[in-house]
């Protein structure tokens, strides 16, 4: 039987004029996640608020579902068979897709978006009854049952599937303009940038490093994330910026006290990304501080760090518990990656008691006997970029 894939979206369906803004958007990035995975095109059709996309023969369910569960907009998909409207044609063909391992219950699901002389209700009623009378001996539950035989009629067909797989939500990818995420190899700033792109944001990731003066093993762990979250958007930028020059001529320099050294390099980072993007024409910055988790993350510094720059900055996680944040990794893949010990830029150069309660009069006052401009231009000029 031909077979097609289904897709609804969720919130996306609530705009008003912006809709097809929006509809637009995900059919691309549907075409585009698609062709680019299975190397042939893909038909994606839009017909009443939903997509249609058919499906080639031979195909294989997991490998689609990888995919499409990672697009953005999309609130359930399905692979269905392509049955008729008729009532008992329909029943038939439902029966000779049955699944051969019997579930505890089950229930026929129909919704409709074409004019029939019969009720949704009355559709499962009798598709429920044709499929009993096969010899299908499993209890029929309204609520909560084992397998739903979902059925959609419209567009002269009848649809059906046997299973329908959960969306990841969120906004259309690329709906929302650029924005650029300072990414550690931690658990934090990659669930950071996830939930930006799930927001419908483009993110461009941008990595501050400690090589020469640090292995490479913490690089390595950021390109491998940014592969895992690149799957989310379209395509994805990583800037690779060497940092431990700035790191080593601050934590050598006798003038400023090794408490206050890790909150003037994240005002750094800020502002070498604040060019970034600039340069990037992005809305802002993304961070994954979260408040009090660390001592770089009280109140304090956070606006002490903030501070330093004149774009927006938007730390999505900021008042979620470190295990939400965890879960969220565990789920889309990165915490195993994260979790691994590395040497990040950070510590090698890092105080032994770190400022709790910075001053951004002080930080300042540091910051103009320091050649900043010249920093980061060459950190900027040095910088390696890498697409995926
Ligand atoms: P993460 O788990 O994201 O590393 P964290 O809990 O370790 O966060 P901090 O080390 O205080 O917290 O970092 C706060 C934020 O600063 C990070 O979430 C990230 O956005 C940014 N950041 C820290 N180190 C780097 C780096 N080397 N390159 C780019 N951004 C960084
Ligand atoms: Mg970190």
């Amino acid at each position: 039987m031909k077979r097609i894939l289904i897709v609804h979206y969720g919130e996306i369906g609530l705009k008003k004029a912006n809709k097809p803004y929006f509809v637009e958007k995900l059919r691309k990035q549907l075409k585009y996640k698609l062709e680019k995975k299975f190397r042939e095109v893909f038909s994606v059709k839009h017909v009443l608020s939903r997509f249609m996309i058919e499906l080639p023969e031979g195909f294989v369910e997991e490998e689609y579902v990888k995919v499409v569960e990672r697009i953005f907009g999309i609130k359930n998909f399905k692979f269905s068979f392509v049955g008729s409207v008729d009532l008992e044609k329909l029943g038939e063909q439902i029966v000779a897709e049955l699944p051969e391992a019997r579930p505890e219950s089950f229930r026929v699901k129909v919704k409709r978006s074409m004019i029939l002389d019969m009720r949704s209700i009355d559709y499962e009623r009798e598709l429920g009854a044709i499929v009993l009378r096969s010899g299908f001996e499993v209890a029929v539950k309204m609520k909560a049952a084992e397998l739903i035989i979902d059925v959609e009629l419209f567009n002269q067909d009848g649809y059906f599937s046997m299973k329908k797989y959960k969306g990841a939500g969120g906004l259309s990818a690329n709906s929302q303009g650029k924005l650029i995420c300072l990414m550690s190899s931690g658990i934090d700033s990659p669930v950071a940038a996830y939930m930006m792109m799930r927001r419908g944001a483009r993110v461009i990731f941008a990595h501050f490093h400690g090589y020469p003066y640090t292995d490479k093993d913490e690089m390595e762990q950021v390109q491998e994330l940014v592969e895992i979250l690149s799957d989310y958007q379209f395509d994805t930028k990583l800037y690779l910026i060497p940092f431990g020059f700035i790191q080593k001529a601050i934590a050598t320099n006798l003038e400023i006290p090794g408490k206050v050294r890790t909150v003037l390099y994240r005002r750094i980072m800020l502002k070498i990304s604040e060019q970034i993007s600039r340069k990037e024409k992005a809305n802002g910055l993304v961070t994954g501080e979260s408040f009090g988790q660390v001592a770089s993350q009280t109140p304090q510094n956070i606006f002490a760090i903030h501070d330093a720059v004149n774009v927006p900055i938007l730390p999505p996680l900021i008042g979620m518990d470190k295990d939400e944040v965890i879960a969220i990794a565990e789920r889309i893949g990165t915490f195993a990656i994260s979790k691994l010990p590395c040497k990040d830029a950070c510590s090698s150069f890092m105080p032994k008691s770190p400022e709790l309660k910075a001053n951004v009069h002080e930080l300042r006052r540091y910051e103009e006997n320091l050649p900043l401009a010249e920093w980061m231009e060459k950190a900027l000029s040095d910088a390696e970029v890498k697409m995926y």
